[in-house]
């Protein structure tokens, strides 16, 4: 039983007839005010338990009739918990609206994998024993590269590359392997000779080396002492 929301008892001091009001009498006063503004039968919160009393779904409380329900539902406790839940389903309707709005994803869709660091390698600067032109072999260790994974590779322009300041002098050879960090190789930016036979790669499954050399065009002479690549620590004897 609501017991707070026994409506009516303030009228009782109203005058003599309200005084006499019987109990019946308050109660289908009440029901037929509240008949006036609500159908119970579309009414979400009324409910008939299995006991044949009543319930208010929105206020969890037991009533013993209908009119008990209907003078509950003129009480505060009642109408300040559909206030609430009005508001509550305003500013949920709201989040939703934002959810399904702007067709503008929340969160970049990102790849699942834990990186591992990145690979072992090494450089050796190269020149190629008949046409005098200079390259490099690079030599990448993925000993703990994913299954199926083939390591990939290309060139990255100055600008293509947010890292570093863009410097026209130099370009980019990046190469990826899952789980491995990508690495880059910032060398100079001369033209790569990619004739064949000039530019190959090489994954080799077994000792999980990937190789890759490449030789630059011949433009001009004596770009061996130009030839710059920082991170990379080729050794004095690497030619060919
Ligand atoms: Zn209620």
């Amino acid at each position: 039983m609501d017991f707070q929301n026994r409506v009516g008892s303030k009228h009782r001091s109203g005058g003599v007839a309200s005084f006499s009001e019987s109990n019946v009498d308050r109660r289908e006063r009440l029901r037929k005010l509240a008949m006036e503004t609500i159908d119970i039968a579309k009414d979400p919160y009324f409910m008939k338990n299995h006991l044949g009393s009543y319930e208010c779904k929105l206020c969890l409380t037991l009533h013993t009739s209908e009119g008990s329900y209907l003078a509950h539902t003129q009480g505060k406790k009642h109408q300040t918990n559909l206030a609430r839940r009005a508001a509550k389903e305003a500013k949920e309707n709201n989040i939703i609206q934002t959810a399904v709005g702007p067709a503008k994803p929340l969160v970049a869709p990102r790849r699942n994998i834990i990186k591992i660091g990145r690979p072992g390698y090494r450089v050796t600067k190269v020149r190629d024993p008949v046409t005098r032109q200079l390259g490099f072999l690079f030599q990448i260790q993925y000993p703990q590269i994913a299954e199926d994974v083939i390591p990939r590779h290309r060139f990255m322009g100055a600008y293509e590359q947010k890292v570093e300041a863009p410097n026209n002098a130099y370009q980019y050879l990046i190469v990826a392997a899952e789980p491995y960090e990508s690495i880059a190789f910032k060398i100079q930016s001369q033209k790569v000779d990619e004739t064949p036979g000039k530019f190959w790669t090489h994954w080799d499954q077994d000792s999980k080396q990937f190789s890759l050399q490449f030789f630059f065009k011949n433009e001009k002479n004596g770009m061996f002492e130009g030839m710059t690549a920082p991170a990379m620590a080729p050794p004095p004897t690497a030619t060919v």
